[in-house]
């Protein structure tokens, strides 16, 4: 049996994989027992586990808290941390949150799995660590240059996980991954945003001119890429998992009008984000040799998810109630 601890597991990508993993959908680990650490911050929400209640065990708690990790991290075979603060416009709004999560959290989680002898650790991360890039697609040995203080922590957490292989040899490997999307995903990112205030008769708010380019892919593609890293990769390793489609949040929002027969009345058009990145791009030749490939096309994809949020208000109303307009 592989006993894992999935931090995060009760956001939108931890949630996915969870459900993924204790639906047979990962058969390396089919015997899985699966413990979720989360502290259900606004983002998280055992909702998005509903389909899998009963076949988990949960701790809620934060990754910041030393004690809580000196009691669930030993026993574990993996651990994989999806726990993060994860939107940026939240970060331009307050970052303190982002760096205690984000940094001092990966720390601690790092230094607990090596008091525990854990001997397989991934962490999640992003490909806005890199900042921005024009042309081309940066490979894992890129350099890093992030712009907006949600990235930033995002480095700082990926820099120390990777001291921790360097200097203690805890056996962590490291994916950056593009934009998510999918089901269960939090009514405040772009996409979910942007779906459910059309359903509602409302408009969507586009930043700036409209052609920042973002590289798309399922949530589904995302864990299988974090699974097989998991399985196969090499401690102390970067892997990348890029996206299916290349658009412009123009593009993007077309494609959202067209799946929901609107027009573009319904578009307003806001001041850009600060520091708005303008494009980020992943070449993942490394982990495509170890065989990923993704398998979701992003028509079929978005199509879906529109879908799923027409049929789940109840999952997301109370959320956008909550939250307001926020982006
Ligand atoms: P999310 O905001 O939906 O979920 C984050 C989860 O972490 C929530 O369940 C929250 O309650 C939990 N959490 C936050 N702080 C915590 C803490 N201190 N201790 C324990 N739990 C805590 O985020 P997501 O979109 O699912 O992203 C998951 C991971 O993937 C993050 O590390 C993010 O940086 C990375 N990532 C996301 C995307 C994307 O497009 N969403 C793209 C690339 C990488």
């Amino acid at each position: 049996m592989t006993r894992i601890l999935v931090t995060g597991g009760a956001g939108f990508i931890g949630s996915h994989y969870v459900r993924e993993l204790l639906t047979g959908g990962y058969p390396a680990w089919a015997d899985a027992e699966v413990t979720v650490l989360d502290r259900l911050t606004y983002a998280g929400n055992l909702a998005n586990l509903a389909p899998v209640e009963g076949r988990y065990a949960f701790e809620h708690g934060d990754i910041c808290d030393a004690g809580l990790l000196a009691r669930v991290v030993p026993g574990h075979d993996v651990v994989l941390n999806f726990a993060a603060e994860s939107h940026v416009d939240r970060s331009i709004a307050s970052a303190g949150e982002f760096v205690r999560t984000n940094v001092l959290g990966v720390q601690t989680l790092m230094q607990a799995c090596l008091d525990a002898g854990v001997p397989r650790v991934v962490q999640v991360s992003t490909d806005e660590v890199y900042g921005s890039v024009e042309t081309g697609s940066w490979d894992e040995d890129a350099p890093l240059a992030p712009n907006s203080p949600y990235s930033a922590a995002k480095a700082g957490g990926d820099m120390i996980a990777l001291a921790y292989f360097r200097t203690h040899g805890l056996p962590v490997s490291l994916t950056r991954c593009g934009n998510n999307y999918g089901s269960y995903q939090y009514p405040e990112k772009v996409i979910p945003l942007f779906a459910t205030n059309l359903m509602d008769g409302g408009s969507v708010p586009l930043y700036g001119d409209g052609g920042n380019v973002r590289d798309w892919i399922h949530a589904a593609d995302h864990c299988r890429g974090i699974q097989l890293v998991a399985e196969r990769g090499a401690p102390g390793e970067v892997y990348h998992i890029a996206g299916t489609a290349e658009l412009t949040n123009l593009e993007l929002t077309g494609r959202l009008l067209d799946a929901l027969g609107l027009g573009w009345d319904r578009v307003e058009r806001v001041a850009d984000r600060k520091g708005h990145d303008r494009r980020y791009s992943l070449s993942d030749a490394k982990l495509r040799a170890l065989g990923y490939a993704p398998m979701v096309p992003f028509d079929e994809g978005l199509a879906g998810t529109v879908r799923w949020y027409e049929a789940n208000r109840d999952w997301w109303e109370p959320l956008k109630n909550s939250a307001g307009r926020d982006r």
